[in-house]
């Protein structure tokens, strides 16, 4: 791979000292594999990460995240044994969470693979950034600024270019640069792309290079709290006509889960015979990306690692809907892909043959394709609290859940300023 020179090391290195001097009491690591712009050095656990010894030579990309929760959790969770996910970094974001805005967390020494873009994990580094649509939709300052000081750092000692990368733009071939998860490459297949929002739309690359690329000092900082409000869908509101029993979230379709299971598999799911596509190396086809979300198709054994002769650690009823966090792995016939399933709070490997993937994902902006209630939680039992009209646009932000056979999305509405829960078969990416 042909390297892009590195041009603005010597002038970065003169500003470097004071800028990490502001912000914390903690002792600094100085070690190759730990940052200066780093407050604290906290482990991920050792079953999250790979472990290697990546140089200049392997990292070309800084990944930016979005945590889609809170500081101090994301960091208790790359913690937890099993978890199967990571980042290098950790930056807090509000006021009003668990830290001061911009404190930084490392959590994998340099060198080491953190597991958080499938596809990019082995040559890059990953920065996860604490936001939550329900803290609020937005960036700070702080936050940007924190972040920029330590991909600067990373850029000088590991030659990446200081490029930003939108989509479609960054492709196998490129030497490297700083680039969202949604538009990170894939090793495998150069112009695939993951279909993800992360680090999501608060994420202004305007305002961060700035501070990159000034050292921090950037002034005008409109940064904070650009939140664009989404005025699409307007006023049209009553014709949404309450009534509206047409569609809403009228069940029977919906649920998404088992049919197709079953020989109802009370052996577990995962009884190998059909492995089928599993093929051996072959993965041509996977059929998710990190971080999709994947519904059990039968009542499925999750097991503790990928191989029929795992333990199980759980049997996950039909219908069950995990997040894909690793993967996939082929053994015994059987593609296998690590998942986290929050309902059941398990990490767990499951056979592909009985998973399908979700819908949507959490941050994604989708559009009503009817009129469609809006109801204060998901089930049918649930108080109405508004009817959108057709064509309104909504962002995912919790979910699913399955009740009533159908399921579920937490979703928020601009053009009402709404929260509500919303049945999955009458609603369509806009992605
Ligand atoms: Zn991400």
């Amino acid at each position: 791979m042909e390297r892009r020179p590195f041009l603005t090391a010597t002038v970065l290195s003169a500003g470097i000292g004071e800028l990490y001097a502001v912000g914390s009491s903690t002792a600094r690591a100085h070690s190759r594999t730990q940052a200066e712009a780093a407050d604290r050095f906290v482990a991920a656990d050792s079953t999250n990460y790979s472990g290697s010894s990546r140089d200049a030579a392997d990292i070309d990309w800084i990944v930016i995240h979005c945590t889609v929760g809170r500081y101090a959790g994301a960091i208790s969770h790359f913690q937890t044994p099993s978890a199967n996910v990571s980042a290098h970094y950790v930056i807090s974001n509000y006021e009003h969470t668990d830290y001061a805005p911009g404190h930084v967390t490392q959590m994998v020494p340099h060198e080491d693979v953190a597991w958080h873009a499938r596809g990019s994990n082995t040559s890059s580094i990953g920065i996860e950034h604490e936001w939550h649509r329900n803290y609020g939709r937005y960036f700070t300052d702080e936050c940007y600024r924190a972040s920029a000081a330590v991909v600067r750092e990373l850029a000088e000692r590991y030659d990446v270019p200081l490029e930003y990368y939108e989509y479609g733009s960054a492709h196998c071939n490129e030497s490297g640069g700083i680039i969202g998860h949604r538009h990170a490459p894939q090793d495998s297949a150069c112009n695939h792309l993951p279909s993800k929002s992360c680090p999501g739309p608060d994420w202004d690359p305007g305002i961060f290079m700035k501070y990159v690329r000034n050292g921090g000092s950037g002034n005008d900082s409109d940064g904070s709290d650009s939140s664009d409000s989404s005025d699409d869908g307007g006023d049209s509101s009553d014709d949404g006509s309450d009534s509206s029993n047409n569609g809403g979230d009228s069940s029977n379709n919906g649920g998404g889960s088992s049919d197709d299971g079953g020989d109802s598999s009370n052996n577990g799911g995962d009884s190998s015979d059909d492995g089928g596509d599993g093929g051996d190396g072959s993965d041509g086809n996977r059929p998710f990306e990190m971080e999709d979300g994947a519904v059990t198709t039968a009542d499925l054994n999750g097991r503790e690692g990928p191989g029929l002769d795992y333990g199980v650690v759980e049997t996950l009823p039909a219908g069950s809907v995990g997040r894909i966090m690793n993967g996939p792995e082929t053994n015994d016939g059987i593609r296998w892909w690590g998942l986290h399933f929050s309902t059941h709070d398990v990490w767990v490997w499951c056979s592909e043959n009985y998973l399908s993937r979700v819908a949507f994902h959490v941050d994604e902006t989708v559009t009503t394709t009817t009129a469609l209630r809006a109801r204060q939680a998901p089930g049918l039992g649930y108080t109405v609290k508004r009817v959108l009209p057709q064509g309104t646009t909504e962002t995912i932000v919790n979910g699913p859940e399955t009740n009533d056979g159908i399921r579920w999305w937490g979703l928020y509405v601009p053009a009402y300023d709404l929260w509500g829960w919303s049945a999955e078969p009458y609603l369509v990416s806009n992605e």
